[in-house]
């Protein structure tokens, strides 16, 4: 099938013959389209089949012209449109000459041979940086972009860095923030209470020293601090989690470089190439088995993928080299507030967590996660949008004559302000739970109003009547519209691949405010501009005990099966969470129905159906029951899954799940693999989604919501769709979960006009 790839490419790409570079690469491998040259980038649409346009891809970051250089490379796959040739049209000046501000970029290679060069001036300089690289979003106070606009304004060029900088043919030539030795910000190592320990290179070479002897480092890194420690060190590992409060989630990781990943984990050319690229995001990448690993088990526990990157900064890349092993590079914080920016939040709260400081005097302005990426289905998928992506905007027709603000959902929060189609959405801010997490989302949207001078005029929210989000934005007295969460979902998936409204969307998370006040989650909508339709949903079921079922994920399974079996339920065998001392008392919640809300949620459903199989009966962390049940299924392939019910209420179809249970406990009965049921379960979800679509006669299905960042999930359900002969659409670069809602709420704007 032929599709169309877009892809924006920014950076200095003109005048180097990147265009009929581009032309000659698209004739040679009959790629079909255009390339058109603008203030704002390089615009590029091409069409072939899918295979040759991913060779396409690679090949322009392989063998494009050697003085070209890629400050940020999006791609979006969309359905084609027949173009006959490949033609290079006139450059485009007309519309939004808005300057964007670029994010944070990772280290050129031009620098980085300088860095690790003994002649060169600046040999292990930290904060060498060039026109093509270094910090941009993280030091920017103001536009336009110049030094006196950045953080970098304090410090006065050396007579050598100003020639460099003036002079129209140095790789330097107004590059903002470039310095040397003689005139740019130093580091210096303390201890954890700011005392000077050593200065300059000393400093970094004594961190390196420290982390190999067990120690954990608060390193100040581009948008905010990160904690590292050696990730081979077990006893270390778990002092930092013990110290940072954080029970099991997985720790990200850095890896001195790509041959040491390549002995940990399968890396295929897509995920080579994001791990290498100039955003160098934390990839999530499968591990592989029977190698001696330098990654100790408390990093990740039974997680079979590593969340790693590589050095990014000068920094990184002088600090990684003296170590040459993996570490933990963790965000910079406590439980789940914003990471810290500055040295006086660092010291207060990361003082009893890390032993010493490597710090700097380069202001960070804003603070930027680094952002999570994971290969799935053949695409990128983003999960964590942060650093190296943040803040450039998505395109969005119908919106051109008015601000929006769109103030996104309660966790993993991001928000979106537009100028003209431009929508800027905001790096990750993170849950909004906390004082410190609720003052940088404020932060942030001030922060992206005065950058592009914006005064929204009307402001887009969730329903959920409880959310900082929602109540912060009932204060602005400016006119207010709520958007349903999971219909923001299936706008923001639906914003995101140019669709109209002829499509079903499957919209399926943890937990969202739905229009009838339960909670939702497994959800089929049809769109309809400012309504929508809930075609189907998932059976509900009772949380015992509320929210706290995130954690106590095996009350959700006792939930299901006595929804299933009601009184008998305690003469089923084989089921250990029915053995807990607790089970008889939440039947009781249950029989009187205190506090157990009712949700049709998919994530819940995993959850319980992780805990039923004996995967995981209490989660650390929300979704880690499910995470659990999708890891299980790894060495099962089978194409085997359940018999399930779709019934028909009141003109919706709803999934019913009591046969699964049923075939699940005659399973464990009959003594079946928990990995071998969980890939059953998965594979019949997928089923669900083609018995419904065929109900509702959609060709285009879309998928969005926290479940499909689920990458066995994603991959089936793609799958079984298309081999029905559905089109399958996808996040490609927002988030599936709540990352998400922002740019679906703006879609919503849309239709508001
Ligand atoms: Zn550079
Ligand atoms: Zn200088
Ligand atoms: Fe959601």
């Amino acid at each position: 099938m032929i599709r169309k790839l877009k892809i924006v490419i920014r950076g200095v790409v003109q005048g180097v013959g990147f265009r009929p570079f581009i032309f000659r690469l698209a004739k040679e491998l009959n790629v079909n389209g255009w390339i058109i040259n603008s203030s704002q980038g390089v615009f590029i649409e091409a069409e072939a089949e899918r295979k040759t346009l991913e060779q396409f891809l690679n090949k322009i970051e392989s063998d494009r012209p050697k003085n070209s250089y890629i400050q940020s490379f999006e791609q979006t796959w969309l359905d084609a449109e027949g173009f006959t040739d490949f033609e290079i049209r006139e450059s485009l000046e007309a519309g939004s000459k808005t300057a964007l501000v670029l994010p944070d970029i990772s280290t050129c290679n031009d620098c980085l041979e300088e860095i690790f060069d003994p002649k060169n001036r600046r040999y292990l300089y930290p904060f060498t940086n060039c026109t093509n690289c270094g910090p941009r979003f993280s030091i920017i106070a103001d536009l336009p972009y110049d030094r006196r606009n950045t953080t970098m304004g304090e410090f006065e060029m050396c007579p050598e860095c100003m020639t460099e900088y003036t002079d129209p043919l140095n790789r330097r030539f107004h590059a903002e923030p470039t310095a040397c030795p003689e005139c740019g910000p130093q580091v210096t190592l303390t201890d954890n209470r700011g005392n000077i320990l050593s200065e300059k290179h000393e400093a970094v070479h004594a961190a390196a020293e420290a982390i190999k002897k067990g120690s954990i480092i608060a390193l100040k890194g581009i948008g905010g601090y990160q904690l590292l420690c050696d990730a081979s060190n077990s006893d270390t590992v778990n002092t930092l989690r013990q110290r940072k409060r954080r029970s099991q989630k997985p720790f990200a990781l850095m890896f001195p470089g790509t041959d040491t990943v390549i002995t940990e984990c399968e890396v295929s050319d897509p995920e080579y190439r994001l791990l290498t690229s100039v955003e160098a995001p934390i990839v999530l990448l499968k591990r592989k088995k029977n190698v001696q690993s330098k990654v100790a088990y408390e990093c990740i526990y039974g997680n079979p993928y590593l969340g790693i990157m590589l050095p990014y900064s000068p920094l990184h890349h002088i600090l990684m080299k003296e170590l040459g092993i993996p570490v933990v590079a963790t965000s910079g914080n406590i439980s789940e507030e914003p990471i810290c920016i500055t040295e006086a939040d660092a010291y207060g709260k990361l003082g009893d967590i890390a032993d010493f400081f490597l710090v700097h005097n380069r202001k960070i302005l804003r603070h930027v996660d680094d952002s999570i990426v994971r290969i799935a289905a053949g695409k990128e998928v983003m999960i964590r949008r942060a650093r190296g992506f943040a803040p450039l905007p998505v395109v969005l027709k119908g919106i051109e004559n008015f601000t929006v603000l769109a103030a996104g959902a309660h966790l993993k929060n991001t928000i979106a302000v537009n100028k003209g189609s431009n929508v800027f959405i905001s790096q990750h801010i993170g849950d909004l739970e906390n004082i410190e997490s609720i003052n940088a989302f404020k932060k942030v949207i001030t922060d992206i109003e005065n950058f592009y001078e914006l005064k929204p005029e009307m402001v887009i929210c969730d329903e959920h009547p409880d959310y900082i989000s929602t109540k912060f934005s009932e204060t602005l007295s400016l006119p207010l519209h709520k958007v349903q969460h999971h219909y923001a979902h299936v706008l923001s998936c639906m914003a995101e691949n140019e669709l109209d409204e002829s499509v079903l969307g499957v919209s399926w998370d943890g937990t969202g405010y739905g229009s009838d006040g339960t909670i939702w989650g497994g959800e089929f909508i049809i769109p309809n501009g400012l309504k929508f339709k809930r075609a189907g949903y998932f059976k509900t079921f009772r949380l015992p005990g509320g929210e706290a079922a995130i954690h106590d994920v095996w009350k959700i399974g006792l939930s299901l099966l006595y929804d299933v079996y009601g009184k008998d339920v305690f003469k089923l065998q084989n089921i250990p969470l029915l053995k807990k001392k607790e089970a008889k008392t939440i039947k009781q919640l249950l029989d009187k129905n205190i506090n157990s809300p009712v949700t049709s949620s998919c994530g819940r459903l995993f959850d319980g159906i992780s805990a039923v199989i004996g995967i995981n009966q209490q989660a650390n962390f929300e979704a880690q029951a499910a995470m659990d049940l999708e890891f299980a299924a790894d060495d099962y392939k089978t194409n085997d899954y359940f018999a399930s019910t779709i019934d028909k209420i009141n003109d919706a179809f709803v999934f019913n799940w009591h046969g699964i249970i049923k075939s699940i406990v005659a399973d464990l009965a009959a003594g079946e693999k928990p990995g071998l049921i969980s890939a059953k379960f998965h594979n019949t979800l997928a089923e669900v989604i083609v018995q419904i679509a065929d109900k509702l006669h959609f060709e285009k299905v879309l998928l969005t919501g926290g479940c499909f960042m689920n990458k066995l999930l994603l991959e089936r359900a793609v799958q079984r769709l298309k081999e029905e002969g559905y089109k399958v659409y996808t996040q490609q670069r927002i988030p599936a979960g709540d990352g998400g809602i922002s740019l679906g709420q703006m879609k919503y704007a849309s239709y508001l006009k």
